[in-house]
């Protein structure tokens, strides 16, 4: 017998992770950098985030331990995290049984759902979807039920409900506000969803980590409020978007004790913990005042309508974004599809942007392109003017 084999395996690794594309975020950045393309593509923002939240946690590195916190996170963030949706959102949430920090929002959704979905379970998605929510469905065994949101308006309707909610139904992923499409749901959406929730005794798992990125005087709804949701909500929040520091990957999730206990046995196994200075950074901020988060918005409101006016005036049609960092423009005249017009654009004109194709699965739009807007304003007004060549007479 011999241990050396010279045949391939005919699938190595799990076939949903084997079979599994790069994600068009890494993919597009590398693009960018191979082009030297101004990188609209992945959501971050140009900037540091803010000063006095990176200082708390350079000083919290020295001054707090560096072994491993508890692993719901530290007391001083749970409770950060429930005085935080009190105010801002009118949550009830008990920081020692409703509150886990997780590292970013990616391990809580995978978290969520590997705890949550037994094999055979149907699990509602919305079109267009985060791309990390599929293979993360299908690996815990999920059964996926689409409902297609339509452009430009993107809303939840109540036959497209009808239409994939069963007695089979367990659990409905839902985006709020919703990347890429800059949607914000409000309470007819909300309420729509949350009757069917109850109707079939469905737990709804509500990605908000876009709650706090919304303009023109926008206020988040957080799903878990609607009636008869308390119960079956899993909230997830993140430390990147509220605070502009995307690096970091501090989320939290928020759910009622019966559901926590479940979250809590998947997560630690998954990360156990996440760092605790980053953590202690960010219990002092989300304790910051009005102001901060009015400026954040105020700021990238203005970026938002620098770079929609901009595309505008050189002949894109751009639609409306009420929230995130992120507006998409319609390329039907441009391009076959999105995914050639973002290759040809980032190789030929030296801008990156994500095909928004990359958030259906069943691939019937693709005539959008997202643009990333959180960047200076020399970044935005250098990004317009190299795609104004795509209008110009050859
Ligand atoms: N969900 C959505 C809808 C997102 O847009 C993102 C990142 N932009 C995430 C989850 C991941 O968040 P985190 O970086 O905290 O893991
Ligand atoms: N959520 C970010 C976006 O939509 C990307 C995150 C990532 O690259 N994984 O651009």
């Amino acid at each position: 017998m011999t241990l050396a084999s010279n045949r391939t395996p005919s699938l190595i690794g799990h076939p949903v992770f084997a079979e599994l594309p790069e994600t068009v975020f890494e993919s597009m950045s590398r693009l960018a950098r191979q082009h030297g393309a101004i990188n609209l593509g992945q959501g971050f923002p140009d900037g540091q985030g803010p000063d006095d939240l990176r200082a708390a946690a350079a000083r919290a590195l020295e001054s707090v331990s560096n072994q491993y916190p508890p692993m719901l996170g530290l007391p001083s963030l749970r409770r950060a995290v429930a005085a935080h949706y009190r105010h801002h959102q009118g949550l009830d949430l008990d920081p020692e049984r409703e509150v886990m920090v997780t590292s970013g929002a990616t391990e809580a959704l995978a978290g969520a759902l590997m705890a949550l979905v037994r094999p055979g379970d149907e699990v509602v998605l919305f079109e267009p979807m985060y791309d990390a929510y599929l293979p993360l469905v299908r690996r815990a065994g999920g059964v996926p039920r689409f409902v297609s949101l339509k452009p430009p308006r993107f809303r939840i309707e109540e036959g497209a409900l009808a239409e994939v909610f069963s007695e089979h139904t367990r659990i409905v992923l839902l985006n709020n506000p919703l990347n890429p499409s800059a949607t914000v749901f409000g309470q007819d959406d909300l309420a729509l969803l949350a009757a069917f929730c109850r109707r079939f005794d469905a737990v709804a798992v509500c990605d908000e980590v876009w709650e706090h990125v919304i303009f023109d005087g926008r206020r988040h709804l957080p799903l878990m409020a609607q009636p008869g949701m308390r119960e079956r909500t899993v909230k997830i929040g993140s430390a990147g978007k509220i605070f502009s520091l995307t690096g970091w990957k501090v989320g939290f999730v928020m759910a009622p004790e019966p559901l926590m206990r479940v979250l809590s046995r998947a997560h630690q196994f998954l990360t156990f913990t996440t760092p605790p200075n980053l953590q202690e950074a960010v219990a002092y901020g989300l304790s910051k005042d009005e102001g901060y988060f009015e400026g954040m918005r105020a700021e990238l409101a203005r970026s938002r309508d620098r770079l929609a006016a901009g595309l505008s005036r050189i002949g894109f049609s751009v639609l409306p974004s009420a929230g995130t960092y992120f507006l998409t423009v319609d390329i039907a005249d441009l391009a076959a599809d999105d995914v050639a017009f973002c290759e040809r654009i980032v190789t030929e004109h030296g801008v990156a942007a994500i095909p928004v194709s990359a958030f259906y699965a069943q691939g019937e739009v693709k005539n959008l392109a997202r643009f990333c807007f959180a960047k200076t304003d020399a970044t935005l007004d250098a990004a317009v003017e190299r795609l104004a060549g795509l209008f110009r007479p050859a």
